[in-house]
């Protein structure tokens, strides 16, 4: 398949871009576009054949539910029933924006875009882009992230097509996303609200609107006989460069001692890297490739960058990768449940 592509400035929207684009899903067509959090892999959600394709474009196991991602409020409940008043209490403070709401689904929705689950998981992003595509496709765009299955999430138009070229119709790129990790996932189908993945709304921006809220344990254990993540796509091994990660925890002064250590040890047999706040990069410049994710109070920098530095890992022919521990208020969460599952749980304590 030949791939389009198209550059469209988010602040001045080409809409005969939008319009071609459209196009392309209403006929059962992929298109990549930009959101706030990461880029998405955008079909009809209401196609079991543009569902289908989706996966079979990412490589990705049919029983891990899309996100249908909407442009108007009033197109919500065509496709969610019992939606409670948490709801509309969470969308009036965090919608347009990065936060996947989970509701019990109409019929209209097919089983193929929800991974057979009797539940739809909705969003309504802010980036501009996705809603001038979403209302130009109909209103209901399944859009996972536009990555091969299990690779580093996309977020710029580069990202996209080293793994989309020639498997999807058109790719819009706007640029670097803003946030850089994919959204929070709250269930509200159950009694006590969950948080089924954290994003850049936190757990404590979530408890401040619903009151009592549960998080999946699979946030941050291992999913085993007794863990078993309610986000299906939690359970996959995710976010992953080819080389091996593991997280050092431990104060600052031993981290650092353990990874100059292992550099010395890797030196001219096993390429290294670490990603390293900025206050200690220098500590680290004979690895092969130091990923300086930025200050260690600059939460927003480390979050956009994780995705990027992963995927310059694989650039590299890295086979090791050792990564600090990040401590940020909001998006530290988010930042190290995308590390650990990056790292299969490896973490070593020193
Ligand atoms: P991605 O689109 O790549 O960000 O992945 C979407 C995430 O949302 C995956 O982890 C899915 O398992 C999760 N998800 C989507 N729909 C549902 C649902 N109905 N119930 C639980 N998790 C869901
Ligand atoms: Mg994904």
């Amino acid at each position: 398949m030949n791939t389009i592509y198209k550059s469209v400035d988010a602040g001045n929207i080409d809409q005969s871009v939008i319009k071609e684009a459209g196009q392309i899903v209403r006929r059962g067509g992929l298109v990549a576009f930009p959101t706030e959090t990461v880029y998405g892999l955008g079909g009809d959600a209401l196609s079991p054949s543009s569902s289908k394709k989706i996966y079979e474009a990412k490589g990705r196991p049919s029983d891990n539910p899309l996100i249908v991602h909407i442009a108007d409020m009033d197109d919500l409940d065509r496709i969610a029933e019992n939606i409670p008043k948490a709801a509309y209490a969470l969308a009036d403070r965090y919608w347009p924006g990065p936060l996947t709401m989970i509701f019990k689904k109409k019929s209209v929705v097919p089983s193929e875009t929800t991974g057979g689950l009797d539940t739809v998981a909705v969003r309504f992003p802010s980036h501009p882009v996705a809603q001038a595509l979403i209302k130009a496709s109909g209103g209901y765009i399944a859009a996972p992230s536009a990555n091969i299955s299990g690779r580093p999430s996309p977020t710029s138009g580069d990202h996209v097509r080293q793994d989309m070229d020639g498997r999807i119709d058109m790719i819009i790129d706007s640029g670097p996303c803003d946030i850089g990790l994919e959204s929070t996932i709250i269930d509200l189908s159950t009694d006590v609200p969950m948080m089924l993945r954290p994003g850049f709304v936190s757990a404590e921006m979530l408890r401040q609107v619903v009151g009592e809220l549960d998080t999946d344990p699979a946030v941050f254990h291992k999913a085993g006989a007794d863990i078993r993540p309610k986000a299906p796509g939690m359970k996959y091994r995710h976010y992953a460069p080819k080389g091996k990660v593991a997280i050092v925890s431990g104060n600052r002064d031993d981290v650092i001692r353990y990874i100059r250590d292992k550099i010395d040890g890797n030196k001219g047999k096993v390429r290294t890297a670490v990603l390293s706040d900025s206050e200690d990069a220098g500590q680290f410049k004979e690895a092969d490739l130091v990923a300086d994710m930025g200050e260690r109070s600059d939460e927003s920098a480390i979050a956009s960058r994780l995705y990027d530095m992963l995927r310059a890992c694989d650039d590299e022919n890295i086979e090791e990768i050792y990564s600090e521990e990040f401590n940020t208020p909001q998006l530290g969460q988010a930042i190290m449940n995308r590390l650990i599952k990056a790292a299969g749980h490896n973490t070593i304590k020193v």
